[in-house]
């Protein structure tokens, strides 16, 4: 063992013994064959408290309430959800609800965006949005081109970078509808300016939606005061909601009334029970919703809403510096001199919560990693993405992964 590896192995020791937030990791299930977790930004460790949580809604909640559930707590739970998850992301309430999938809410607020500045202006018919953005982004968008008329605008973004302002700046016209932007790149880890692009974007004329899936949580957001007009975010990932938990979406305040969303259902209509003969929308953020909510898929959420809200998520971000930093420094050891790339940005302002490296390797080596319990997950063509997820990884959890990856790729290059 060189040197250099002994380091790092102090070096993680000293950094769990010095975490302010050490103690959470110990919160979340880390039973079962895993030996480092690195795809909490696709799907975060379950919270240890669960089982207790999830018998006392069916014991209780849902046992003994039955129906009666609805009115004492169900019906409202979408928007009082929405409003702590909303001041996790910078948003007073009112303005965010939980519910459907993000492909859904995506689905929502493009369409009620985009229909609202044809209406105002039939010259209005692009959409800007990343060649690299995540399928689903991209495929919302593409569908809704073809329903309404559109005109889809691609950034060619750099795939170890992500939208820039400048590059944003010179696709704005007094065509554009709508600019759907992700906040952080969910293959670089690269953090948008999200301030910069919303003032261009109203420079121009047009709205913004945001895409916070690999944001909400770890990266300090301030909607309302960056003037953000719509968003959306999955609960998964760093929000530890569970395999299938129901995404949030966003509207200001200021553009609620004006925007009509298109999947009109009893949910949003302005009086429920009413069983009017027309869909009247319901004032405020309840317009947004539509079918029943999935209480039940909230549980677990609610729960790390419980932790953030105790941590804040300034403290969630400084950890993930502190985790992104140190993993650079294990692949610069243990990865890259055997030709893997880092493809995510240098520690700073854009660099999220995840780092990805590419080797032609990786998909093989990831295979592997997978059966002995070291789990990063593989994007195509060649990346392996590490998530650092703050309250559930620990340093030595990094090291142990990081050491994997280049103990494999040796073995492929064997
Ligand atoms: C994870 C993710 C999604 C997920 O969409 P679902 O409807 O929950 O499957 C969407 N967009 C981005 C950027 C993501 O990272």
């Amino acid at each position: 063992m060189t040197d250099t590896a002994q380091d790092l192995r102090s070096r993680a020791a000293a950094l769990d013994a010095a975490d302010p937030l050490a103690e959470h990791a110990a919160a979340f299930v880390r039973e079962g064959d895993v030996v480092s977790y690195l795809d909490g930004n696709s799907l975060g460790r379950p919270l240890a408290s669960l089982p207790e949580r999830f018998a006392g809604f069916v014991g209780h909640d849902w046992g003994t309430r039955l129906i009666r559930g609805w009115d004492e707590q169900w019906m409202a739970r979408p928007f009082e959800l929405g409003d702590r998850l909303g001041a996790l992301v910078g948003a007073a309430p009112g303005q965010a609800l939980v519910g459907d999938s993000t492909t859904v809410l995506l689905y929502k607020l493009v369409r009620a965006a985009v229909d609202a500045a044809i209406a105002a202006d039939p010259a209005r018919t692009e959409i800007v949005i990343e060649d690299d953005s995540f399928p689903t982004d991209r495929f919302v968008v593409q569908g809704i081109a073809a329903e309404r008329g559109c005109t889809v605008r691609w950034l060619e973004v750099d795939r170890a970078a992500g939208a820039t302002l400048e590059q944003v700046g010179a696709a704005l016209s007094e065509r554009t509808a709508l600019v759907l932007l992700c906040h952080v790149a969910y293959r670089s880890g690269f953090v948008a300016d999200v301030p910069g692009i919303t003032r261009a974007a109203h420079a121009a004329g047009a709205l913004v939606l945001w895409d916070l899936c690999h944001s909400a949580g770890v990266i300090p957001t301030e909607l309302d005061a960056w003037g953000v007009d719509l968003a959306v975010g999955c609960t998964y990932k760093y929000l530890n909601g569970g395999p299938g938990s129901p995404a949030f979406a966003y509207v200001r305040a200021e553009h609620q009334g004006a925007l009509a969303q298109p999947i009109q259902g009893w949910m949003g209509a302005a009086d429920v029970f009413a069983m009017g003969a027309r869909y009247e929308p319901a004032a405020g953020i309840r317009r947004f919703a539509s079918g029943t909510p999935p209480v039940l898929a909230t549980v677990a959420l609610e729960a790390m809403v419980e932790l953030l809200e105790r941590v804040g998520v300034s403290a969630a971000h400084e950890k993930s510096v502190a985790l992104t930093g140190f993993a650079e420094a294990a692949l610069a050891q243990h990865v890259l001199p055997l030709g893997a790339r880092l493809v995510s940005p240098p520690a700073g302002p854009h660099r999220g919560s995840h780092l990805t490296v590419a080797h032609p390797a990786f998909r093989d080596v990831t295979a592997r990693l997978w059966e002995r319990g070291v789990i990063p997950d593989f994007r195509a063509p060649d990346g392996i993405r590490i998530g650092l997820s703050p309250l559930s990884t620990t340093f030595a959890e990094v090291l142990v992964g990081v050491e994997a990856i280049g103990e494999e790729l040796r073995r492929s290059a064997a």
